[in-house]
This record gives C-alpha cells, structure tokens and sequence, in this order.
C-alpha cells in the first residue's frame, strides 16, 4: 500500500529530526521518556491508551476497548494510535461514524500524556518534518473507486474472475455508508425466510391494494396479476414461508411510486436470494429474517452476534468484505480521491487522483467502477437539486458521500447521463445525541413492534409506513419530532437496542406513566396510547392507522428515544444499464465505465425501502465486477 509506505518515510524523518532536536541544549525544557497508560469511558465501556515515549517523541501508540462497536469502534482503536506515532500529537481527527469511541481514544491518550507530565506543547511538532509524497503512476486491469460495499464487492469479484484490481478511496478507513448500514438486506425466495412462521397475510392483502393505484403502469400491472396468482396458490397449500421475486419487485416499484427503472428493480430482486449465498460463501452469513417499512412480508436478512442477537449489518459485513480484500491482495489506496475518470477515444481508461498530500495519483486501467456512494453529506449538492427546504438539514450519510463520482462522471468528455437526482430521502428515524450527532435508529425497531408518539403521547401515523411518508407524518408533529417507544423483550433480542441504550440515547421506565415521567409527556396519554395499541395488537387491527405489522404488545420496562427526520439516501445518480455499464446523454454506452450501489439512480425510484440498499451494492456490486473483469480481457 504506497500510501501507508510514504507515511512510514515521513515518520523516520521525524524521528531523525526529533532526535537532534533533543540532543540540543535549550531545545525543550524536559525530556521524558516512559510507558503511560491512560483511560476514558467509550461506547461500551472503559477505553485504554498507552503511549511509548522516548525523548518527548512517541514512538509506539495502542488502544484498546473490547467493548466498543465491531467494524466501527475498532477502526478508531486502531487508526488513531497509528496517527499519533506518525504525527507525535495526541491531538489527531476522529474516524468517521465512530465518534464516540474516536473521543474516547482522545481522552484516553490525553490522561496518558498527562501522566507522563508532558503537556501536547512538548511533544515536537511534526508539521515542519511533513513530506509532499511523490506523483505515483500504476497500472491495473480494472480500477474501483469507493471502497464501501458495492466497490469492495466489485472488487473481489473481478479479482476472482483472474484481473489486477486497485481500490481507491478518499478516507482513511473503508466503509462509506455501507459499514453504518444498520437494519439488514432484502432478498426474497431464501432458505431463511422458509424458518419463520408465516403470519403477514395483512401485509401481502394491503400490497395487492396498494398496486391498483398504478393500474397504468404496464409493469406494475402484470406482477400484480403474477403476485395474485402466487398468492391464491399459496393460500390453497401454504407450504413454507410465502413471498416471490414478484412480490418483492412489486414492493419496490410501490415503494418507489413506480418511477423505478422496472429493469434494474428485476435484477435486484431475481439476484436477491444469490447475493445472500454469495455473501455467505465469503463469510457472511445474513440468517434471521424480519419485516421492515414498505415490504409486505418478512424479507430483510440480518446477522447474529455470538449471544444470539440481530447485529447490524454494515459492522458485520464491512469487515468481512475487507478481510477479503486483503486475503486476495488486492490494493486498497486510502486518502486517495478520485477527480477525474481518464477517457481515450471515448472509452474510460483509468482515472486521476489526489493523495493526502496533494501529490497526483495516476491509475491506468482497462475498466473503471464508479462506486463512490451517494451525496447525501454534500448539502450543497442537496439543496441544489431543487431542494431549498432542506438547507441546513441532519444527515445519516459518512463523510465520503460527497457525489463526486456523479460530478466526474458527468464531465463533458465523460459525459454520463443521470437519472432521478431530485428524489431524496428523508429517515423518519434520526437521533440527535448530545453532542448533536445524528444517528440513524433502525428502522427494524418498528418492524420488530415498536410505536411512534408525539410530544403529547399519542401515535401519529402508521409506524411502519415507507420512510417519505412517516417522514411527513413527524414533520407536522409539534416539535418536528417524535418518541420512539420499545419494550424490554426488544432490549433483550438486539444488540443493537443495547447500543442505544449504552451511548445513554434513551430514556426508560417500569409502566407507561413512569416512562412519561421521563420523557416529559402527558402521563394519562401515553398509558392510554399504549393500551389502545396492545388491545389493537391482540385484536391484530390498527383501526386508528391501519398499521398490519403487530408483532407483540409493549410490556415490561419501556424505553424511548427521541427521533427525527435526516436526509438519509439519494436515490439518483448515474444511469446504468442491467450489465451496470454507464450510459451517456446521448443513450449510448459509455466504454470502459461501470457504476453500482448509491452512485447509481433507477433501482430505487421515488423512495427506497429499507433494506434494498445492500441488497443494491451487494447485486449491482457484484455485476459492476463480473462486467468490469469481462471488458478487461
Ligand atoms: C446510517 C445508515 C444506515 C443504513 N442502513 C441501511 C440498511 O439497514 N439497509 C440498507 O439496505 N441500506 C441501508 N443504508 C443505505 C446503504 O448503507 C447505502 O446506500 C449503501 O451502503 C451504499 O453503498 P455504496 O458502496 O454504494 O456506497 P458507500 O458505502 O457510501 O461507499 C462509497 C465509498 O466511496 C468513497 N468515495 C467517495 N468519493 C470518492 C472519491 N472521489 N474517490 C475515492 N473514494 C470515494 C466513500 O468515502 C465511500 O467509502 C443505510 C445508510 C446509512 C447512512
């Protein structure tokens, strides 16, 4: 990995430099040399740092903490230390979606530096020894950009399929989205779903409803015929768990307001099932099955931790997906962004990058994959794409999603077309810590049983409805805000229920009143709201808001959480044909150039569904690599 290589220059030098400096009278009013440990409270417990120093200099960093957040905690565990040896500060950038765990390394190595009774002044500055690393300039077969989970995808794909394959990526861990992704990936037709008792004949009834709203819509129409034959099939032999590949492209267009690409919608759906295997033979295995907003049946697969419980999704797979990477050697440059895709007689043929430094990075290929993610953190792009409304607004999104793949792309000599760059959307579940940091809540917790109330107690809206909707729903509530409310059986199935809880987001009680105690509401209400929604469960009828997801009645402690909207995932973005090759304005293919996963618009219309998104980088990831690998024969 050149850059890790360069840096590893730049940090002898400054030992060589701090050293003469050390040796120098009237340089530094002490020197210290020693071990020193020190600890602060991360996101699961304690986190300890110990820094080697020798002569004001440190030359060796660890951090541990084994109970913060696999594939996100641990980065900060590791990428930290490893900066401030190279940089001799304490003083060093959080990771990205690890913000806690990041501070608490921080203050950790701030306790340990005190103990050494140096102050971060003494430690010599490393600016003035800081070296502009050389252009660089290599060649592959077939270049991915973005290292989040469909690039990562693509990339092991092509490498299997016999071709050289670098990744670059503009931060400094791998990840993007994907590795914050929380709830789970929809398939249909899986082994999995077959374990579970079918119960959700409201779900598939209210779907087949819904569809005669786009009786105009050719696609629509004819899996709706499919569906309902599927369907009265089943009901004469229910056999197993029902759903069909038809069913889950008829939830995905009726999600999406049928303004999906009906083509990609039918890729994603018939490749659902595969990808859930092929993620398995890499390693990760998605195997408990639950519902989510907008899918009429249990679809969206998840992982379990050791102990049994639903994990989240990204921190399970994220790291799989490197660890594969890094078991076939595949070169992944961090801090390496991408500005600018290469074309030579119309054809992609690499693309230039910038380093950490600044310094040029030149990868010449025979196919390039655009897989730079969405642009959900750029509010610029945002509010540009005839958004106004949303200056200023939260985000779920990593800092890498910027839309620079799309930007690049769309540069006169590339000249990709776009498609759906105005549909943006809002997660009806954001919370906002302390420190204002947003954090997507997952949307499982709904599907799983939980409610939404207002600020004077009461439900608003069906829970369980497609995130735009129940979006809307709180936007109108006082506040702009509502309370998320969950029981104890709930804690105890997720762990990622118990993250929430240990980051200190939630409030909890033993009964409704005590609960209304601590958040602040109308005690009498919010009883009232959760006995009406138990009866409504027994009864399996929501008469207020039609809700047909029930699962179970909130019992037990009840815990709450506050949660808002946050422009959460830009279902526009490059226009890309079934084979994942990027289009033109003028409709033609453009040579040499891939797409796949949220830099890509169609699959997802007017609105995604939760859950369609890894199924996205996953299927599209893998085709983007298959095609990618086939170009570069
Ligand atoms: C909080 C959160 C929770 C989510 N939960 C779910 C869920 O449960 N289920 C679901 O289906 N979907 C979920 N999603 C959506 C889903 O995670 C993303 O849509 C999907 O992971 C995008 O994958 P990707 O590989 O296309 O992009 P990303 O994972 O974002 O990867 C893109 C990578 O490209 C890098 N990059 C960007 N620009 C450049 C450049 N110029 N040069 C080099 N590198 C660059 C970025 O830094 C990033 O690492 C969630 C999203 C968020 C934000």
């Amino acid at each position: 990995m050149k850059q890790n290589a360069l840096s590893k220059v730049a940090v002898a030098g400054l030992f060589a430099v701090a050293a003469v400096l050390g040796a120098m009278p009237g340089c530094s009013t002490k020197s210290v040399s020693g071990t020193f440990t020190g600890t602060a409270q991360g996101n699961g417990g304690e986190v300890s740092v110990t820094l080697t120093i020798k002569d004001n200099v440190i030359t060796d960093a660890t951090a541990t903490g084994d109970k913060e957040t696999k594939g996100i905690g641990d980065k900060a565990l590791e990428k930290l230390p490893t900066e401030m040896v190279a940089g001799n500060t304490i003083t060093v950038d959080t990771v990205s979606g690890s913000t806690i765990t990041s501070n608490a390394v921080l203050a950790a190595a701030k306790a340990a530096l005190d103990k050494s009774g140096l102050k971060a002044s003494d430690l010599k500055s490393a600016a003035a020894t800081a070296e502009v690393a050389q252009d660089v300039t290599e060649t592959a077969d077939v270049v991915v950009v973005g290292a989040g989970g469909a690039g990562m995808t693509a990339a092991i794909v092509a490498t299997d399929a016999g071709k050289k394959v670098i990744v670059v990526e503009s931060q400094d861990v791998a990840g993007g989205n994907s590795v914050r992704s929380t709830g789970g990936m929809n398939a249909a037709k899986t082994s999995y779903q077959d374990e579970n008792k079918f119960d959700e004949s409201a779900g598939v009834e209210k779907t087949l409803k819904s569809a005669e709203k786009y009786a105009d819509n050719a696609d629509v129409k004819a899996l709706t015929e499919t569906v309902k034959q599927q369907w009265a099939d089943y009901q004469a032999n229910p056999t197993g768990y029902f759903d069909s590949v038809e069913l889950m492209e008829l939830d995905t267009m009726i999600g999406g307001y049928a303004k999906n690409d009906f083509s990609l919608v039918k890729t994603l759906a018939e490749n659902s099932a595969p990808a859930i295997d092929w993620l398995a033979s890499i390693g990760a295995k998605l195997t408990s099955v639950g519902q989510f907003g907008g899918a009429s049946v249990k679809r969206i697969h998840r992982p379990l931790n050791a102990d049994g419980k639903v994990a989240s999704v990204g921190a399970y797979v994220v790291p799989i997906l490197e660890k594969n990477c890094t078991d076939r050697g595949i070169e992944i440059m961090y801090d390496t962004t991408a500005n600018k895709v290469l074309m030579k007689d119309g054809k992609a043929v690499g693309i230039e990058a910038a380093g950490k430094s600044g310094n040029k990075i030149t990868i010449n290929a025979k196919s390039v994959v655009m897989a730079t993610g969405g642009f959900g953190a750029n509010n610029d792009m945002v509010v540009a794409q005839n958004h106004p409304e949303l200056k200023g607004y939260i985000t779920t999104n990593a800092a890498g999603a910027q839309g620079q793949g799309i930007t690049m792309a769309q540069a006169s000599d590339v000249n990709a077309a776009t498609v759906d760059m105005d549909q943006i959307q809002l997660h009806p579940t954001v919370h906002v810590d302390a420190d204002k940091n947003a954090h997507l809540i997952t949307e499982g917790l709904r599907g799983d049983g939980a409610i939404l109330v207002n600020a004077e107690g009461k439900r608003f809206t069906d829970e369980v409805g497609t995130r735009d909707v129940v979006s809307a729903a709180e936007n109108k509530q006082t506040g702009g805000y509502a309370w998320l409310i969950i029981d104890q059986s709930m804690v105890d199935a997720s762990a990622v229920i118990q993250g929430y809880i240990n980051s200190g987001y939630t409030v909890t009680g033993s009964d409704a009143a005590s609960l209304a105690k601590e958040m602040n509401v109308d005690a009498s209400a919010l009883s009232a709201t959760i006995e009406t929604w138990n009866k409504a469960v027994e009864a399996k009828s929501d008469t207020e808001f039609n809700r047909t997801s029930f699962n179970h009645q909130l019992t037990g402690n009840l815990y709450a959480l506050t949660v808002q909207p946050g422009i959460h995932h830009t279902m526009g973005g490059l226009k890309i044909n079934t084979n994942t090759e990027v289009i033109n304005t003028s409709g033609s293919v453009i040579g040499g150039l891939f797409a796949a996963g949220e830099v890509t618009g169609g699959v997802h219309g007017a609105n995604r569904l939760g859950g369609n998104a890894v199924a996205d980088f996953t299927v599209f990831g893998r085709i983007a690599g298959q095609a990618a690998a086939d170009y570069a024969k």
